[in-house]
């Protein structure tokens, strides 16, 4: 009788992961099929636009994915949090004077203070790369002036982190010497302007812009040859205090570890100078495409799964912060949280953010996964998009790693609109994503533990992470432990 109970159960386990790996696969086999993502990233970023959080577009984007859930027979739920400090860029316009006339196009970066009517008009000076060393030698020069930041083309990942992480040290000397605002050269070719954090994030407080690589390059050569020039900015923005925003959550219940949760995510927001397609429109459809195909194929998943479409992500992750922080008893729920924020290039694994038991783990569970052979994952840590708040928090989290196709010359620029997300790619990363997340959700052994302060410390130390984390205005939060486990 024993033995034929342990038969029994024997049998129901193997039917039971049976089910489950055939639902993992239909559903990606559905994915990979004709299904309304294009159509949908379409109107998210051609007909709405750019979705600058405290905006119009920003709030039409909020209903929009709602109906989008809601019209697929996806539960929502909308959460209200705070934002600290509105931001948004009217016009921003610029005139040099002097020896040589012209006008220079530019954009302020992001909680740039904005200018008197008329403008701000002062004597622009060349300093370099910033480095201290470049502001020391000029000294008492710097004092009152415009300051014209050299910077190389920015070509993939690392350069771009590390035009964050040169910003810590540029900033805070312009602002020792006394400089009067900075003004980055913009390290996108041509004419090509973008938009994103200074090391201040929403504490910054002086004029900071980014002036067309071609202007700028013209104005380093005047310079370089002894002309004299001034420059007038002129920022239009809207700066004003607190207001609300909105995260959108599609909710597909679990069975009988419902109360376990998975929170999968993309961020809705975008800065507002192109349409926010490759980051990160595209993610945001990968999310609503799942949900809708998950349930179109009425799967139930063991775990509850929580679509998260994160709002106020540019601005410093600020949805995902909130989440983690409104409801102790929910975060203690949360299993695995995952962030999908690297564009269209071609998903080929995933980053265990400091969790190198996580691997083999991911590997089995994707091993059916048709192209599972060319995935490669890695223990190292992302801390620049939603999952940051999970990973200081302690929870295990994971964020997509893509190939970058043409994320980083689009990344927050003039150009990231539909025409650049790689179609095909999309597609393959969705059915990729919603396989890990069914696989995920009635995974057998998904138990990895939350950290305490002490260990997340540990991995902050091993991964290094303490400059990008200052470069991201997170080290002092999690100092102070206003951010992350306490
Ligand atoms: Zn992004």
């Amino acid at each position: 009788m024993k033995l034929l109970i342990c038969q029994v159960i024997v049998f129901l386990l193997i039917a039971h992961a049976g089910v489950c790996q055939t639902d993992a696969i239909r559903l990606a086999t559905k994915l990979k099929s004709e299904t309304p993502i294009l159509e949908d990233l379409h109107e998210l970023c051609d007909q709405i636009g750019g979705r600058v959080t405290g905006t119009e577009p920003n709030e039409k984007s909020v209903l929009w994915t709602k109906n989008k859930l809601e019209e697929a027979g996806v539960k929502t739920l909308v959460e209200d949090f705070e934002m600290p400090r509105k931001w948004v860029e009217k016009s921003a316009k610029a005139r040099v004077s002097g020896d040589v006339r012209f006008r220079p196009k530019i954009a302020s970066r992001a909680f740039s203070t904005g200018t008197p009517e008329g403008g701000l008009e002062a004597e622009l000076i060349l300093v370099g790369d910033g480095s201290r060393e470049a502001f020391e030698n000029l000294g008492d020069a710097v004092e009152g002036k415009f300051v014209l930041v050299r910077t190389p083309v920015m070509t993939d990942l690392n350069e771009l982190f590390l035009e964050y992480i040169n910003a810590v040290e540029i900033e805070s000397s312009a602002k020792e010497f006394g400089a009067l605002g900075i003004i980055y050269m913009s390290s996108r070719e041509k004419k090509l302007l973008y938009r994103h954090l200074t090391s201040y994030g929403i504490q910054n407080d002086m004029p900071m812009v980014v002036m067309a690589r071609d202007d700028a390059t013209r104005c380093e050569r005047l310079l370089v040859r002894g002309k004299k020039l001034k420059l007038n900015i002129e920022l239009d923005l809207v700066d004003e205090g607190a207001y609300m925003s909105q995260n959108v959550f599609g909710i597909i219940p679990g069975t009988d570890l419902a109360d376990e949760l998975l929170v999968f995510g993309a961020h809705l927001d975008s800065w507002g100078l192109g349409t926010g397609a490759n980051d990160n429109g595209a993610n945001v459809n990968m999310m609503i495409d799942i949900a809708r195909q998950m349930t179109a194929l009425n799967i139930k998943p063991r775990r509850t799964i929580m679509f998260a479409l994160w709002n106020g992500e540019e601005q410093g992750m600020l949805g995902s912060y909130a989440f983690t922080i409104k409801d102790e008893k929910r975060l203690a729920k949360v299993k695995m949280a995952l962030s999908i924020d690297i564009g269209s290039g071609l998903i080929d694994g995933f980053f265990t953010n400091g969790r190198p038991e996580m691997i083999p783990y991911i590997e089995a569970l994707l091993k059916d996964f048709d192209g599972a052979e060319k995935l490669e994952h890695t223990d190292a840590c992302i801390v620049g998009t939603d999952n940051y708040d999970f990973l200081a928090q302690g929870v295990p989290n994971l964020v997509g790693k893509h190939h970058v196709h043409n994320y980083c010359s689009d990344y927050h620029s003039e150009s990231d609109t539909y025409d650049k997300v790689n179609k095909a790619n999309l597609k393959q990363n969705t059915a990729l994503v919603g396989y890990l997340a069914l696989q995920l959700a009635n995974s057998e052994e998904l138990n990895f533990e939350r950290q305490d302060r002490p260990t997340v410390q540990k991995i902050i130390d091993k991964y290094e992470l303490e400059s990008g984390m200052t470069a991201l205005c997170l080290w002092k939060g999690w100092l102070d432990g206003s951010r992350g486990v306490k």
